[in-house]
């Protein structure tokens, strides 16, 4: 079984770090139809790959279990996601030892979103209320665990402003945060502004931008209503223009998001991180263009 490494090992290497985010299914039945997309995935040698955390109790089991599945089976770098969402200190605290005990050594620390049907991120009794407490917390037992922390770039939805959006970023760095994953964009001159600002606070760690190739319109809407990123005019006219043919959808999604990549690698990101959708042939696409462009 591949040793798991600390992915701020990896972005100090030459060459960009390329890795794959999956969202666990909703059934166990999912989980095999999901390892045979990361298995294809795989065979294009990402860096990593990481799962997310889910708001409910049964997502959470399952994200555990596919994480599990990836390291072992697929012998994948594997970053699991964890979240404050719903859960005490001392719950924390029993799933971070385990991620230590089972070998991992990277998180993405967050705080997390609402569960489905409720508004607001509620704190929960006795657990935090900021992905800087999860940080630090995680560094306070397990100081070799590494750990990714999320960025907005078109600003935290419940952020009052960018300004306050970087201050907490910059309390999560300075918490132990060790590399910055963005949340999607499409507009790669809104990653340099925020780049620009970020390094303007005096937070220094290594930015990895999210990149997200549009599969559908429908699910892409839903998505940046959720996140609220921007889709850019010209994007969603040449989607609305096919929206009936959904390969024709699918090809444009995956050329705006290779051009995205192009134009990132050319200015020197240290890596992209690719929101799969769990789809395993757009996320073999926009691999090899990165591997291509970074030639
Ligand atoms: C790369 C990436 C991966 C993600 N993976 C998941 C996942 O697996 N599961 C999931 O549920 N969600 C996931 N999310 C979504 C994320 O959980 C939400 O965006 C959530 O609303 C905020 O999480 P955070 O870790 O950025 O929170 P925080 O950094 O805690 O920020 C949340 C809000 O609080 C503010 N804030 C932070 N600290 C302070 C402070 N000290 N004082 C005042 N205000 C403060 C921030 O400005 C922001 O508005 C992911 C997002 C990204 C970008």
């Amino acid at each position: 079984m591949r040793e798991q490494r600390p992915i701020i090992e990896l972005l100090a290497k030459d060459g960009p770090v390329l890795s794959v985010e999956f969202f666990p299914p909703k059934s166990q039945e999912g989980v095999d139809t999901l390892v045979a997309a990361a298995t294809r995935i795989a065979s294009r040698k990402p860096d990593f790959v990481s799962v997310t955390y889910g708001s409910g109790g049964s997502t959470r089991d399952l994200s555990v279990a596919v994480s599990q599945r990836m390291k072992n089976d697929i012998d994948l770098q594997v970053m699991p996601h964890l979240t404050c969402v719903g859960s005490t200190k001392e719950e924390l605290k029993t799933i971070i030892d385990r991620f230590h005990r089972d070998g991992y050594r990277n998180i993405m620390a967050l705080r997390g979103d609402p569960p489905e049907g409720q508004e607001a991120f509620v704190h929960t009794e006795g657990g935090f209320s900021y992905a800087s407490d999860l940080v630090a917390f995680i560094k306070s037992r397990h100081p070799d665990i590494c750990l990714g922390i999320a960025g907005y770039p078109e600003k935290h939805p419940e952020a009052p402003s960018m300004e306050s959006d970087l201050e907490a970023l910059k309390i999560k760095a300075d918490a132990g945060g060790s590399f910055i994953t963005t949340q999607l964009f499409f507009d790669n001159s809104l990653f340099f502004k925020y780049a620009e600002k970020v390094r303007s606070r005096g937070i220094q760690i290594p930015i990895v931008p999210g990149i997200m190739p549009v599969l559908s319109l429908k699910q892409i809407k839903r998505i940046t209503q959720l996140c609220q990123s921007r889709l850019p005019h010209p994007l969603e006219s040449q989607l609305s223009n096919v929206e009936s043919d959904p390969e024709a959808v699918r090809q444009v999604g995956v050329e705006w998001a290779s051009a995205q990549i192009e134009g990132l690698l050319a200015n020197g990101v240290p890596g992209i991180h690719i929101y799969a959708l769990n789809i395993a042939r757009s996320a073999i696409e926009l691999i090899d263009t990165a591997r291509f462009a970074s030639r």
